[in-house]
């Protein structure tokens, strides 16, 4: 049985979806005018996590993460530059363009890190009539008005707002950022549809996105766009809501508001799972204070993507992880140790395990599942994975026991081992090998065991076979 923490309760709570036969799970995705960092790629990785453990679980899972590619203003307080069109005066492209590279790149990062694709990737710019549709809803039951820069969310109208956040209005207003537009009804009043600078103010900066709506030519807010493309393919109600924990007080807060103002369904969703920062230094990883690394930068580096998916299993996800060079190397050497390890399971005969074996084995797959499921406790799984690989249980079992823990941890472990006859071992390795093997039938164990250490260290292993030549394995 999963158990998870909801910041919605502030408790840890027994997971059960609204219907057995499927998890409705929604990610607030990346905001494609810029590359992402692995402060943000730990929140992605977070909800791999979480959707690997509801399917390991048995359960079926549909997956909906957005793109935002309009309308995410550089101010949470609904003013500002929309950043797709920073991101294309920036790169002197249109916003279309920043958008389509950026997403791939995001892709392609994701792809690099063993995250699942979601089952939909849905775009706002894509979606303006569903988003028109719900500001229209809520301007006819009175939870909206109109003003001169665009239409807006009355959240005294709402009398739960801020619940999430476990604040009252009064303390949210207080929290506000600077008033924006004095036209505003209450400060924590967010824009549902923003109109184009011309369209309100005269100016002629014209934007490469906008549209036409019943109020005025212009762009759907950021929030909005969540709540009418989660709804549209997962229904009023959702069993999970995901994101990093800076989306809780404004992000997430106006998606409760507009969702359940729409639809009447409360709660519009039954788990929020927030993931912590990433830190450097101790300050929130960040593009705005550039204190930031990219997936890219790493790989520069010779790190293998997959190490900082290890770092990222090294904490849990509501704590704090501060980045450090020397915390990555370790994730490195501790992948590199559990991909050799593997790499040196013997594939013999599957033997008749004895009843201890048995016990033993059992009881390793209770801890790792007793692990995952205690609010998705990685450093606890990855502590078990290190006890499987130094136990005394047989290849093959320990072989399978690990296959089925990756499936959840997502470390690609599988994809290490290579046979040789499906890898082209270099000349250099093959000799080496030889050298070796000639030095042991020489007796000469200390010599050949240092030669196998630097084939080792080339990123190859030996597995010696009870007949006939050795067998050579790639471990990177
Ligand atoms: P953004 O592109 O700023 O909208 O962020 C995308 C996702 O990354 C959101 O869920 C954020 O909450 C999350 N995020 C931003 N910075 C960090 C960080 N330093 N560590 C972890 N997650 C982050
Ligand atoms: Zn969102």
């Amino acid at each position: 049985m999963l158990k998870l923490y909801n910041t919605l309760t502030k408790k840890i709570e027994e997971f059960k979806p609204l219907h057995p036969d499927v998890v409705k799970l929604y990610c607030c995705g990346p905001t494609v005018y810029d590359y992402a960092h692995i402060g943000n790629f730990r929140t992605y990785t977070m909800t791999d996590l979480l959707v690997r453990t509801l399917r390991y679980l048995d359960y079926k899972v549909k997956y909906v993460m957005n793109v935002t590619d309009v309308g995410h203003l550089v101010s949470d307080a609904d003013v500002g530059e929309d950043k797709m069109e920073k991101g294309a005066r920036r790169e002197g492209k249109t916003a279309w363009d920043i958008a389509k590279f950026y997403t791939e790149a995001f892709l392609e990062d994701s792809k690099k890190l063993n995250l699942l694709e979601p089952d939909v990737l849905p775009k706002p710019t894509e979606h303006i009539k569903e988003q028109v549709e719900m500001v229209q809803k809520l301007l006819d039951k009175g939870y909206a008005y109109q003003i001169d820069d665009g239409v807006y969310f009355d959240t005294s109208k709402f009398s739960s707002y801020g619940q999430l956040t476990g604040q009252k209005l009064e303390e949210l207003k207080e929290g506000a950022r600077v008033e924006p537009n004095p036209q505003k009804k209450n400060p924590t009043d967010f824009a549902l549809w923003k109109f184009s600078p011309s369209a309100s103010s005269g100016r002629v900066q014209k934007r490469d996105m906008e549209w036409d709506s019943p109020w005025g030519k212009g762009f759907p807010g950021w929030h909005i766009e969540c709540s009418a493309m989660s709804m549209k393919y997962l229904g009023d109600q959702l069993d999970i809501h995901t994101g990093g924990a800076d989306l809780i007080p404004v992000h997430h807060t106006n998606e409760i508001a507009q969702s359940e103002a729409v639809t009447g369904h409360v709660p519009f969703v039954r788990y929020w799972v927030h993931g912590q920062f990433v830190l450097v230094d101790g300050e929130k990883m960040s593009k705005s204070k550039g204190n930031f690394y990219r997936l890219a930068d790493i790989e520069k580096k010779g790190f293998d993507p997959l190490s900082l998916r290890y770092f990222y299993l090294t904490a849990h996800y509501r704590s704090f992880l501060n980045f450090t060079w020397e915390a990555l190397t370790s994730a490195q050497n501790a992948l590199n140790e559990v991909r050799s390890s593997i790499a040196n399971l013997k594939t013999a005969e599957r033997s008749i395990l004895s009843e201890d074996k048995l016990k033993k084995i059992d009881a390793y797959r209770k801890k790792f599942d007793a692990s995952i499921t205690d609010d998705l406790n990685m450093p606890q799984a990855l502590a078990v994975v290190w006890e499987v690989v130094k136990s005394n249980i047989p290849s093959p079992d320990k072989y399978d026991l690990l296959m089925d823990f990756d499936e959840v941890l997502g470390l690609n472990l599988k994809s290490q081992i290579s046979r040789p006859n499906e890898e082209k071992i270099p000349d250099e390795i093959k000799q080496l090998v030889d050298e070796r093997e000639k030095l042991r039938q020489e007796k000469k164990f200390r010599e050949s065991d240092e030669l196998r250490k630097q084939i080792e260290g080339k990123g190859y292993v030996i597995e010696d076979m009870p007949q006939g030549k050795p067998r050579i394995l790639r471990t990177k």
